[in-house]
């Protein structure tokens, strides 16, 4: 293999940056030419193409990317990838290169199909901040996201014990309630809305009223309930409802949307995203394709990495684990509620 593209796509995680600079120097390092291919699949299918890294040298225009948030390559949604015409072309684009796709699970699935239907040569690295990609302890973006919660809801809790009021936090996550989940037991939220409960809007405003009401009577200053937006009831809807049934309690709602999806990378997002990348090239020049590296395997089996903490799962198991995960079947999801149960001072909704 001469040469290997590399390309974000779907929704934006910080670390992809990390990633990038990291698949360009680690190629740079082995010898082979490092092509950044704009805007995703768009960019693909239109050869949207730039030299990132020749044998040993890297653009320096790269040099610093890994401390910014989002994707300099750009990232889209890209409607023509998903018919069989759109990847024809990008196939061809390719044109014999290698390829990194760095994204999330539609991103993968498309490079999977990629793959199958045309025998491109790819290996995924997961990114998401929503942490719903199957096999993978974490994708690029899980800690960054975390630390933008738990700082989030800090200033909240401030604000909300000064007046002893309740907020309802909602925060981002697709059909993933990992960041509620995972960000309550960090901020000792006294409650989750998880959308893996499968809860009727009923069952949810009596779940958070009772809640409130036994925060207060017990003497909290202030409660705090992490709502998964996954969670079909809007929040303001969900805090009217609930201050219908409570009356003298004053309830907020803050939606933290997009600021979630932004921000510097913290530590552990930039380190994993180079261990993931050197794991990613090796194994694209070693001849793997048709699988994504894994940080901390979540399952059995896969192929070890020279990083004891790296290994590689074809992508029909990365598939089928992250369908479980939505689900709620893997074994995953379910250690995952559980651990709600087993910390103190966090109780599931
Ligand atoms: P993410 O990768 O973050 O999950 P998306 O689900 O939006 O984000 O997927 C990103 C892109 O991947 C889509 O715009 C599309 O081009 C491609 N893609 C997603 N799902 C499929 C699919 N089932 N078949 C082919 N391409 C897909």
């Amino acid at each position: 293999m001469q040469a290997i593209g590399v390309l974000t796509s779907g929704g934006d995680a910080p670390g992809m940056n990390a990633a990038v600079r990291a698949v360009a120097k680690i190629g740079a390092a082995r010898g082979v030419r490092v092509v950044g291919i704009d805007d995703g699949y768009d960019g693909l299918i239109e050869r949207r193409f730039r030299e990132l890294a020749a044998p040993g040298r890297v653009d320096p225009a790269i040099e610093r990317i890994s401390a910014v948030g989002g994707t300099v390559l750009g990232s889209a949604r890209c409607a023509r990838f998903r018919e069989p015409d759109g990847r024809q072309r990008a196939a061809a684009s390719l044109d014999g290169m290698g390829l990194v796709v760095i994204g999330g699970d539609g991103s993968l699935t498309g490079a999977h199909l990629l793959a199958r239907e045309h025998g491109v040569r790819f290996v995924g690295i997961p990114a998401s901040i929503d942490n719903d990609i199957g096999c993978t302890a974490s994708a690029l973006g899980v800690d960054t996201a975390l630390n933008t919660i738990v700082d989030a809801c800090d200033r909240i809790g401030d604000t909300a014990s000064s007046h002893r009021r309740a907020f309802v936090v909602e925060v981002m996550g697709r059909r993933s309630g990992y960041l509620a989940m995972a960000g309550a037991v960090a901020v000792g939220a006294d409650g989750v809305l998880l959308p893996e409960h499968g809860r009727s809007e009923a069952a949810v405003v009596e779940a958070v009223e009772k809640l409130i009401r036994k925060g207060f009577e017990g003497g909290k200053r202030r409660v705090l309930v992490l709502k998964a937006e996954g969670v079909e009831v809007p929040c303001t809807r969900l805090v009217r409802l609930v201050e219908e049934k409570l009356t003298g309690v004053e309830v907020r709602a803050t939606v933290l949307g997009h600021l979630v999806r932004g921000g510097a990378p913290t530590y552990h997002d930039r380190m994993i995203a180079n261990r993931l990348s050197l794991a990613a090239v090796d194994g694209l020049l070693a001849g793997a394709t048709d699988e994504m590296v894994a940080w901390l395997p979540t399952v059995r089996g896969g192929t070890e990495t020279t990083d004891p903490y790296v290994r590689r799962f074809p992508m029909e198991h990365v598939l089928e684990e992250t369908r479980a995960l939505l689900e709620g079947t893997s074994v995953v999801t379910k250690w995952r509620l559980g651990l709600l149960e087993r910390v103190e001072g966090v109780l599931p909704l």
